[in-house]
């Protein structure tokens, strides 16, 4: 199954491929407004709601996590690293 198949899109990045190493990843489209989370196979082990609700954050706004940083001006002092749980930590501590 690819991005596409699940947002209407002409993506053709499988699921997988697209997941890649993270825990989960929410694609949307635009102008569909199509949205689907993909999670991987760590992700009910690992994920508290706080990650679900990052996720949703996605899904409902069809923002990247860079644009819900930004928004929200959230400090995030790996994210250079790929590293977005910031966005996660945030809603955590009642988005301060
Ligand atoms: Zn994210």
């Amino acid at each position: 199954m690819t991005n596409g198949e699940v947002t209407g899109t002409a993506g053709s990045t499988t699921l997988k491929a697209a997941l890649g190493d993270y825990n989960a990843l929410t694609f949307s489209s635009y102008p569909n407004s199509l949205t689907a989370t993909a999670v991987g196979n760590t992700f009910l082990n690992t994920a508290t709601g706080w990650d679900v609700l990052h996720e949703a954050l996605h899904a409902y706004t069809g923002w990247t996590d860079g644009q819900i940083i930004k928004t929200f001006n959230i400090p995030c002092p790996n994210c250079y690293l790929g590293d977005t749980t910031a966005i996660s930590t945030w809603l955590q501590n009642g988005c301060p």
